[in-house]
């Protein structure tokens, strides 16, 4: 059994600022909806699904500081797509809060950590989006991109990391990894294994 967080929000709203809410027609980076400034969500106990499946990492980790809270560091760090992918999301009104030392040098180090298992660390502000490089190269800058957009991304030899966007999915076609990455025109390396006969 998984122990609760026991960290609060306190005075932090910074995920309601800066997430998108389909449900709710809110855009990222813009208070508005059910925000009330000093009260914090007034529809907390029948909040929309996206809101359900946010996974606050300054709540979620027992380590980070209370300097570290969202509302401190203008950023949101939160865990997405089962575990898969690290997003850290920077207050508009702050646009280069997560290239600052303290939320940089973590960025990196979870990217090195990471990636050899498959997770990824991406910076965003609004919807411009920059993959973080798990070794010493420069961090991919994706560009501004639509939600619905998958993208594949890829190691070449030299240890650059590259980024593929794709055109958005269409209404009611669903993320399908194998399609996605036929559509790039990316094979994944095929492993050979010795056969133990
Ligand atoms: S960003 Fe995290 S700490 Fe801040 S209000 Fe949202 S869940 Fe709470």
């Amino acid at each position: 059994m998984t122990t609760p967080p026991t960290k609060i929000c306190g005075s932090c709203s910074l995920c309601c600022k800066v997430m998108l809410v389909e449900e709710l027609q809110k855009p990222q980076g813009v208070w508005r909806g059910h925000f009330k400034g000093g009260v914090g969500c007034s529809i907390h106990d029948s909040h929309p699904y996206s809101c359900g499946v946010f996974q606050c990492l300054w709540i979620l980790s027992p380590t980070m500081p209370i300097q570290a809270r969202p509302d401190r560091l203008k950023v949101v760090m939160e865990i997405d797509d089962g575990g898969k992918r690290i997003l850290a999301r920077a207050d508009p009104d702050h646009p280069g809060a997560w290239r600052q030392p303290l939320v940089y040098g973590q960025l990196k180090q979870w990217a090195r950590d990471g990636w050899p298992h498959g997770r990824t660390v991406w910076a965003m502000v609004n919807r411009h989006m920059w993959l973080i490089s798990p070794n010493e190269h420069a961090d991919v800058d994706v560009g501004v991109t639509d939600p619905r957009s998958p993208f594949v991304y890829q190691q070449g030899p030299d240890g650059r990391v590259s980024v593929t966007v794709l055109p958005p999915l269409a209404e009611g076609e669903t993320y399908d990894p194998d399609a996605t990455m036929a559509k790039a025109g990316w094979t994944p390396p095929k492993i050979s294994i010795p056969r133990r006969d």
